[in-house]
């Protein structure tokens, strides 16, 4: 029995995901085990890793330690990784894929992602087959996307028939990402925001953010977090301590006004970190 439940949504190919997850990177050893371990254990059930992280094997082992324990149902976790951007290419994604399941060792993978889709390579639609692929053959269960525009989503629409999952996205109160949460909305995308606290910038200290917050008697993180709940968007917040997992998790109890909400979307500055996926590529 989890100490907080985090409601589960359905994803256009009909599996669970949650409307909030446990970011993991920089989770490594057997620390970052014990933080993934609690995470579980506080209620988290999307546990988001990547090839690039290098704590796949912790993130398997978190989980299997979880299920051993009688914490949660194997079934009942979506573990999420992401093929790297030097694996590109059908075959080389498949190579991936089949990589990463052994490494994670959890007989699947749940959910796999592109990372970043990197246009000068343009591989990222033999990517994608690749990955659709792995899923016919069952070694995973749900294919989506990471930092994809709104035309690169159309382009493996148009050319598979499959509509990924899920986008992950930078998304935060300084760039709510509305255009293309409505493109999403429209094609029935999940977003997942990653950095969704603006990792630990000065987001926290708004005073717009921490009046919320005193207004609601909730932290600022809470109010935060509460907001990309209300956008339809999956937060997925990073964090190594049990404490304040809890704390990023407990934001089922309270609702902000839909007037906070608009007040919170209008912080936007723009992006954080340049990470925009035309110009900006990962390997
Ligand atoms: P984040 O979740 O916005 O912020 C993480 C930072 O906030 C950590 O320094 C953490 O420190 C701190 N923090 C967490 N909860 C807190 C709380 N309640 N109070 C105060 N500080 C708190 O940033 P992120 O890690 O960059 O993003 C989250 C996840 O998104 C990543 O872990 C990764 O899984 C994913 N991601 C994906 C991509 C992509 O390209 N697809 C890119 C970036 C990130 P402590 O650990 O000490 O609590």
């Amino acid at each position: 029995m989890a100490d907080i439940d985090i409601p589960a949504i359905t994803l256009n190919d009909g599996t669970t995901f949650a409307e909030l997850g446990l970011g993991t990177y920089k989770l490594t050893g057997e620390e970052g085990i014990a933080a993934i371990e609690a995470g579980i254990r506080t209620g988290y059930r999307v546990i988001d890793t990547a090839v690039n992280y290098g704590n796949e094997h912790e993130v398997g082992e978190a989980v299997r330690r979880a299920v051993a324990a009688g914490v949660v149902e194997r079934d009942d976790i979506v573990v999420t990784t992401k093929i790297p951007g030097r694996h590109h290419g059908y075959d080389e994604a498949i190579a991936s894929g089949r990589e990463s399941n052994a490494t994670l060792g959890l007989g699947r993978i749940d959910l796999l992602l592109i990372h970043w889709p990197n246009p000068s390579v343009g591989k990222h639609l033999d990517t994608f087959k690749g990955m659709l692929a792995l899923r016919e053959e069952g070694l995973v269960r749900s294919v989506g996307v990471s930092n994809f525009t709104e035309a690169m989503l159309q382009e493996l629409i148009d050319a598979t028939g499959v509509v990924p999952v899920v986008n992950q996205v930078e998304l935060h109160p300084y760039f709510p990402q509305g255009a293309l949460r409505a493109f999403h909305a429209e094609h029935g995308i999940r977003t997942e925001s990653w950095s969704p606290l603006a990792r630990r910038t000065e987001l926290l200290t708004e005073p717009l953010i921490r009046d919320l917050a005193e207004a609601y008697q909730v932290s600022p993180t809470q109010v935060v977090l509460r907001w990309h709940v209300q956008l339809g968007s999956t937060p997925i917040p990073k964090s190594s301590d049990a404490d304040r997992q809890r704390e990023n998790a407990d934001v089922f109890g309270f609702a902000l006004d839909d007037d906070h909400v608009e007040a919170i979307s209008a912080l936007e500055r723009g992006r954080l970190w340049d990470g925009d996926p035309l110009t900006h590529e990962e390997f």
